[in-house]
C-alpha cells in the first residue's frame, strides 16, 4: 500500500462540520492523506501523519469531487438546431425527446458506448467523480435494457427511466403496462434506481404512482422528475413514496416546500435546464430557508441541458437562485451524495473515497466568483490522480 500526502492545501473543504469551519468544514493550511483509494487523514497539516509520497499543492483549494446525481448520457444525435430555434422564441416541449429516441434506437451499441464514455470523461475532467445516468431514450424493452447495460459499464448509479415520455402513437395505459412488466424485468438487473417524468406532456399522478410502486416492488430506489414545467403532484408523490430525490422543483407550492423539508427526500435543482430553456430558475433560497436538503446536478441531456459542468451549475445557483458560494458547493458535493444515499462520497474524512478536486484557486468561492473559467487543476478518483496538473504559478490571495 502506497500512501500519498497532499500538503500546502490553502483551504480544504471536508463537508464535515466537526472537522472545520462552517457547514463546509473548512480547514486552512491543511493536509490530505490517502491510501488504498480512501482518505486516511483530512485536517491541519501540522498534525498530519507521514506518508510514502508527498505532493505540495502550493496553497490551492481542495474539495470533494462533484457528485452529479442527475444526467441522461446514453443517447445518439444532438439537438443544436432545436436549441437555436428555442433561443429564437420557440417554447420548450417534451416532444423534442422523440428526436433523440429515434437517433438512439438507430445507433449501434458501440456508438452509444463511445458517446457515453466521452461525456463521462468530459465530466471527470471538470471534477465530477460520481455521475448518475438514466435510460429513457430507448422506450422499448430492448432499447431500455441496452441503455442501462451500457451505462452500468461506466457508473454504478444507473436509473431506469422507461417512463420518460409515452412513445408517440402508443396508448398511455398500455405503455405503463409495458414499463411495469417486461421492461422493468429486463432493466432492473442493470439499475439501482427508477425515475418517472411526472409533468405535463409526460406522466400524470395516477400513472406515476403505478410505476413507482412497481419499481419499488422490483427492489429499485426511487427518484422523480417533478414540478419542472409547472405546478403539479410530483413533489408530493416523491415524498409519499420515500424517493431519494425530487428533481427540478422549479414550481413549488408552500405545501411542496414543507413536505420536502419534513422528509428525507432531497430537492435536486438543475439550473442548466432553466438556462438552456430560458425558463425561471427554482428558488433554492426558499428551500434552504425552509430546512430542505438540496443538491445541484447538471441534467446533462441533448435537449434541455447539454452541459456536464457542475461549476456552471454552482455559478448559476449563486447568481440566479439565491445561494451563497458555500451552500452551492455543498449542494454540488455532499448534497449530490445525499440524493444518491451515499455516505462514502461528497465528503473528505477518514474512510471516505479519495475522490477530490484540486482547484487552481485559493478558495471554493472562486467557482462562482470566476464563472466560465477552467479552474479544476487536478482530479483524484479512488486515490489516483486521473487529471493532472496545474501549470504556472500558484494562486495568490
Ligand atoms: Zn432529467
Amino acid at each position: 500500500m502506497t500512501s500519498v500526502r497532499l500538503d500546502g492545501i490553502g483551504e480544504l473543504v471536508t463537508n464535515d462540520p466537526r472537522a472545520g469551519i462552517g457547514s463546509l468544514g473548512v480547514v486552512l493550511d491543511a493536509s490530505l492523506v490517502v491510501a488504498d483509494g480512501a482518505v486516511v487523514y483530512a485536517g491541519p497539516q501540522r498534525t498530519a501523519p507521514a506518508a510514502d509520497r508527498l505532493v505540495d499543492v502550493g496553497g490551492r483549494a481542495v474539495l470533494p469531487g462533484f457528485v452529479d446525481s442527475h444526467a441522461h448520457l446514453v443517447f445518439a444525435g444532438d439537438r443544436a438546431v432545436e436549441f437555436a430555434a428555442r433561443m429564437a422564441g420557440r417554447r420548450y416541449e417534451t416532444g423534442g425527446i422523440g428526436t433523440t429516441v429515434a437517433a438512439t434506437r438507430a445507433a449501434p451499441d458501440e456508438l452509444l458506448r463511445a458517446n457515453l464514455a466521452r461525456l463521462v470523461a468530459e465530466a471527470l475532467r471538470q471534477g465530477t467523480t460520481t455521475i448518475e445516468c438514466k435510460s429513457g431514450y430507448g422506450l422499448t424493452v430492448a432499447d431500455e435494457e441496452r441503455s442501462l447495460r451500457i451505462a452500468r459499464e461506466l457508473t454504478p448509479e444507473t436509473t431506469f427511466l422507461g417512463a420518460h415520455v409515452v412513445p408517440p402513437g402508443t396508448d398511455p395505459d398500455s405503455y405503463v403496462d409495458v414499463v411495469c412488466g417486461p421492461m422493468l424485468r429486463a432493466c432492473a438487473p442493470h439499475a439501482r434506481w427508477a425515475d418517472v417524468f411526472c409533468d405535463d406532456g409526460a406522466f400524470d399522478a395516477d400513472r406515476t404512482r403505478v410505476i413507482l410502486a412497481a419499481a419499488a416492488g422490483a427492489g429499485l430506489g426511487l427518484r422523480l422528475h417533478a414540478n419542472q414545467l409547472g405546478p403539479g403532484p410530483g413533489v408530493q408523490l416523491a415524498v409519499e413514496h420515500g424517493a431519494a430525490s425530487a428533481d427540478h422543483c422549479t414550481y413549488l407550492s408552500d405545501a411542496d416546500v414543507d413536505a420536502l423539508a419534513a422528509s428525507g427526500t432531497v430537492a435536486t435543482l438543475l439550473p442548466g435546464a432553466e438556462f438552456a430553456t430560458r425558463s425561471p430558475y427554482p428558488d433554492a433560497r426558499r428551500l434552504v430557508d425552509a430546512g430542505a436538503t438540496i443538491a445541484l446536478a447538471t441534467d446533462c441531456n441533448p435537449g434541455s441541458s447539454f452541459t456536464t459542468s457542475m461549476a456552471l451549475c454552482i455559478a448559476l445557483a449563486v447568481r440566479e437562485m439565491g445561494l451563497t458560494p458555500a451552500e452551492a458547493v455543498w449542494a454540488a458535493t455532499a448534497g449530490g451524495a445525499r440524493a444518491l444515499r451515499r455516505d462514502d462520497i461528497g465528503r473528505l474524512r477518514e474512510g471516505t473515497r479519495a475522490d477530490f478536486v484540486v482547484l487552481d484557486a485559493p478558495t471554493h468561492m472562486y467557482l462562482a466568483y470566476r464563472p466560465g473559467v477552467p479552474q479544476v487543476a487536478e482530479v483524484w478518483h479512488g486515490g489516483r490522480r486521473v487529471v493532472p496538473h496545474w501549470s504556472g504559478a500558484a494562486p495568490v490571495r
